[in-house]
């Protein structure tokens, strides 16, 4: 079995706790309009092209134990500073089976306490999620809009799975956050956010500020930004 990666990001900060590796997977099902990772989006091989006619890959394939062997790399510093790995994307759980090993080789690989968090749209068929997230010690779920047209129109996805998501979620035992990606005139609204909390219920909820920076890498690879920067 293998998995696709485009990106393995030491030493994040924003993740979760601690010092960690953040592991991008690549494909998603959703087409958010704000995405900054476009190169996350399709599961294909892409090539970027960078500045002074560079180019680049997106794109690389582990087999579950090489990926947590690479992920292992600093673990003392997890360990020492209550850190340890993200899996984000792109979506993760498109490749479930592929995140599932690759946890279970990194527990094997790591006896100190560590912790394995999630980066989720939530957009995955119900069975999917209900397996994979108690294998995480924490999960931040994105809750990119309240209203079902809207999330379709900004994301091409269907609320109503994430919300059922997102219910399980809140049963589960898992320690986890709601994430409002904040898109100015889109989903950021005082009306907005009263629904965000409906749907939290006294559940954590985090806002993440609008990234000026989120256009930036579509021009690399011959795509439009569709948002006014
Ligand atoms: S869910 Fe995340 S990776 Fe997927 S399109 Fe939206 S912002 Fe991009």
């Amino acid at each position: 079995m293998t998995g696709r990666v485009f990106e393995i990001r030491e030493f994040t900060l924003h993740d979760g706790p601690g010092v960690r590796t953040t592991v991008f997977m690549k494909g998603c099902p959703l087409r958010c309009a704000w995405c900054h990772n476009p190169e996350g989006q399709s599961f294909d091989f892409e090539t970027m092209h960078l500045a002074g006619g560079r180019t680049k890959v997106a794109g690389a394939d582990f087999e579950p134990e090489a990926l947590a062997k690479e992920l292992a790399t600093n673990a003392d510093i997890m360990a020492s500073s209550g850190g340890g790995i993200t899996f984000s994307g792109g979506e993760p759980l498109t490749q479930a089976d592929f995140v599932e090993a690759t946890i279970a080789a990194f527990r094997k690989m790591v006896d100190r306490k560590v912790t394995v968090a999630l980066e989720t749209s939530g957009a995955v068929a119900p069975e999917v999620y209900r397996r994979l997230i108690p294998q995480f010690d924490f999960v931040y779920q994105d809750l990119k809009h309240h209203d079902a047209d809207a999330f379709r129109k900004w994301t091409g996805g269907e609320l109503s799975m994430v919300l059922e998501n997102i219910a399980f979620l809140k049963t589960s035992g898992v320690e986890f956050a709601l994430r409002v990606p904040m898109i100015p005139g889109v989903n950021d609204s005082a009306a907005d956010f009263a629904e965000y909390e409906r749907i939290a219920a006294g559940a954590k909820l985090e806002r993440l500020p609008y990234n000026p920076l989120a256009g930036a890498k579509y021009p690399q690879l011959g795509r439009k930004y569709q948002l006014p920067v």
